[in-house]
């Protein structure tokens, strides 16, 4: 009797073993869809995106491998980006219409589909931490201006002088952007901006079955001051919820909202039942679209198939698998 019981424990034990090795993790990044063409991205510089989106997927890779969970991941890469002026998010981020940044940022939790946010800071070193805070340590989900400022202040993250945000191209297209307000034509209500965009994003699932989500911007290039795009807005700029996928969002963000984008595609999925790579491809490709409404979305599901679909020319993207498959593109012709 007694060794029948230590056999069935032990085959147990292996059972629980070889299910551990079979768990499997991927993590799909974004660092925006605005105007990614080689005429703008050249083969000088090239490398530098391929470099900081590697950097990022293998931090990522880090967390994950290790048994780390969804949530460290997406927020440690999206960090890496933030700190990275190449993208816009973090140091590097575009100016509103008087000259400022004002960025946005959201975290969301596929396992218990909990979510924080902050809109309109201008101090925070790494606004993706702060959503993170308004996550877990508040009862709220989205703070705003001064408040998130306060809030982050007061939770011990890092806080810059604004002058950290500035990058020399950023203003440059800041500069033309005001040239062509004074001509009348900001493009502001064109649908496709899309050399006034981008956005940095994580997707993950990590060996527990975790979904998370993270989406980080300086949002519009112009933007009215105190204007908040679809970045910070949970189900529509990022989502995640561990019975469908999880969604960062890149795109003109009042089209983002309006359509409440990454929401959407989990709802496609769990309603009617579509695959991941249906509901992407129908909300990118033929929603949005067709009203000429332009950006892309990154997404990974519960079972760790993986979606970037886009309708810009190109859009900074890549993946790492525990399977050992790495990605890094940025053009749509890749
Ligand atoms: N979605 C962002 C916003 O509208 C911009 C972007 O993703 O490129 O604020």
């Amino acid at each position: 009797m007694n060794r029948s019981i230590f056999l069935l424990t032990f085959i147990f034990f292996i059972f629980k073993l070889w299910g551990q090795s079979e768990s499997h993790y991927v993590l799909v990044i974004h660092g925006g869809a605005g105007n990614v063409i080689p005429e703008r991205i050249t083969e000088d510089v090239q490398p530098d995106y391929v470099e900081k989106l590697t950097e990022s997927l293998r931090v990522g890779e880090d967390i994950l491998k290790n048994g780390g969970s969804s949530l460290d991941a997406v927020e440690a890469v999206v960090r890496v980006l933030e700190d990275s002026p190449l993208f816009n998010a973090g140091r590097g981020a575009v100016f509103t219409i008087d000259g400022n940044n004002e960025l946005d940022a959201s975290i969301m939790c596929g396992k218990d589909i909990n979510s924080g946010a902050v809109a309109s800071v201008t101090n925070v070193k790494n606004p993706v931490s702060a959503a993170r805070k308004v996550m877990e340590e508040s009862p709220h989900v989205l703070l705003i201006g001064k408040g998130a400022e306060r809030f982050s202040y007061e939770k011990g993250l890092e806080i810059v002088a604004p002058s950290y945000f500035f990058d020399q191209e950023r203003w440059d297209n800041y500069r033309e952007f005001l040239k062509r307000q004074r001509s009348g034509d900001t493009g502001m209500n064109d649908p496709s901006p899309v050399d006034m965009i981008g956005t940095v994003g994580a997707v993950a699932l990590d060996i527990h079955g975790n979904l998370a989500a993270a989406t980080s911007t300086g949002g519009m290039t112009g933007k009215q001051f105190g204007r908040v795009g679809d970045s910070p807005i949970i189900g529509a700029g990022t989502y995640a919820n561990n019975e469908s996928c999880a969604v960062s969002a890149t795109g003109h963000g009042e089209y983002f909202i309006r359509n409440v984008v990454a929401y959407d595609i989990t709802a496609r999925m769990k309603y009617k039942g579509v695959s991941l790579e249906e509901a992407a491809e129908y909300v990118i490709n033929n929603k949005l679209k067709e009203i000429n409404a332009r950006g892309g979305i990154i997404a990974v599901d519960k079972d760790g198939n993986i979606s970037m679909p886009f309708n810009t020319e190109g859009m900074f993207r890549g993946f790492i698998t525990s399977e050992g498959r790495l990605e890094v593109k940025m053009f749509g012709d890749e």
